[in-house]
């Protein structure tokens, strides 16, 4: 199936649409007109290369929504005109340990990332949702709970179930202390989630500019990081701080503001940080950890808490054509708090 989309054609230069095929369905496939798809960091930080391994030409896009236009032979739990949504994942081996426990994430065998990964089967490059069309096996198909408003979902298919998995792993609920460092895509999800398993929560952000919106997006204050006074009146304070920031930064600063034997889990950057010293960890029992998105049954677990508390991220609205822009904003943190483009704006190959 042709299709048409937007790719990086290399680490310098902008995004430009860029026609390819999709593949012919197998029978275990479900093929879809994407309506939205979410802008994620790691999309930029794919188009320009900044983790050394892209491939281009390279079509990112990983919070996928839209309906299913075609069904393969052996599907079974969709159907033509259902909506449904795409993450991060699009295919595992679904054979070993991992994937048997619902975590396709840490396939031993290796997962395919929806983009910028080789196919199980044909080994060539995955293309992702900044395009009209998609084609994903059934296992990796969500359901979009019909009282969620469709134009706002794409986001809780990465930043949503990134910051949800770490919530659950470390049990977080009623009476829980959550800090968020950075205030962007997955931060705000992050905020939302948290205050909705009932968590007290506290935003740590670089500056005060975004304290209203912490506020009103569920938090119950906001930490100036660069504020040492402030930060040190919040020790031993949190039972876990999930980490956003995009960037290689100090962790130190953060440690001693986990309670003894609280977790600081790293979402955001892949690479390396700055030394953290061993201090806090050893003198309070505290943790360093690092979390991948999420499995598909926990994502399905996620959209429909989210269906049933009616949390849904704070979407900016883009035309395909202004993704270069929207890059750029969200590399000065200037996004409230995750840009969504509306696929309507892209024409079908067709009537190009
Ligand atoms: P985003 O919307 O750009 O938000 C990042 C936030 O971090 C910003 O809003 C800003 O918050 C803060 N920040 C930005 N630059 C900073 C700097 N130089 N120093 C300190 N803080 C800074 O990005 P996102 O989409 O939420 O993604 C965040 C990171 O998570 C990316 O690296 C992305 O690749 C990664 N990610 C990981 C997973 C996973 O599975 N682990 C999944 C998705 C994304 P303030 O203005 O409030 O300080
Ligand atoms: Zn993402």
């Amino acid at each position: 199936m042709k299709t048409i989309g937007y790719a990086a054609l290399s680490p310098s230069t902008p995004l430009a649409p860029f026609t390819f095929e999709r593949r012919a369905l197998r029978a275990n496939d479900v093929a879809m007109e994407i309506l939205y798809c979410g802008v994620c960091h790691s999309d930029l930080h794919t188009a320009r290369n900044d983790w050394g391994w892209t491939q281009y030409p390279a079509v990112p896009g990983h919070e996928i929504v839209g309906r299913v236009t075609q069904i393969g032979a052996d599907v079974t739990r969709f159907r033509v005109g259902d909506a449904v949504a795409v993450g991060c994942l699009v295919d595992s081996c679904q054979e070993c340990d991992h994937c048997h426990q619902g975590e396709e994430q840490f396939c031993t065998n290796g997962r395919t990332d929806t983009y910028n990964a080789p196919d199980r089967i044909t080994g060539e490059n995955t293309y992702g949702g900044y395009a009209k069309h998609l084609v994903v096996r059934e296992e990796f198909v969500l359901r979009v709970p019909d009282t969620l408003t469709l134009a706002h979902v794409a986001p809780l298919l990465c930043a949503g179930i990134t910051t949800y998995s770490p919530l659950r792993t470390w049990n977080v609920g009623p009476g829980s202390r959550v800090g968020v460092i950075g205030l962007g895509g997955l931060g705000h999800m992050a905020v939302k989630l948290a205050a909705g398993l009932g968590a007290d929560v506290t935003v740590m952000s670089r500056t005060n500019s975004k304290e209203a919106d912490a506020l009103s997006l569920g938090a119950d204050r906001l930490l100036v990081s660069s504020d040492s006074a402030a930060m040190a009146a919040a020790q031993s304070h949190f039972d876990l701080i999930i980490d956003t920031v995009p960037v290689k930064h100090d962790v130190n600063p953060y440690m001693p503001l986990l309670k003894v034997d609280g977790t600081l889990v790293l979402v955001g950057q892949v690479g390396p940080l700055a030394e953290p010293t061993t201090v806090p960890l050893i003198l309070g029992r505290r943790r360093i950890a690092g979390s991948l998105i999420g499995g598909i049954r926990e994502t399905q677990e996620m959209l429909d808490f989210c269906a049933k508390k009616q949390i849904l991220p704070d979407c900016e609205m883009i035309r395909m054509d202004q993704i270069n822009e929207a890059f750029e904003r969200m590399e000065r943190a200037d996004v409230r708090y995750r840009f969504v483009i509306d696929m309507a704006s892209l024409p079908a190959p067709s009537a190009q």
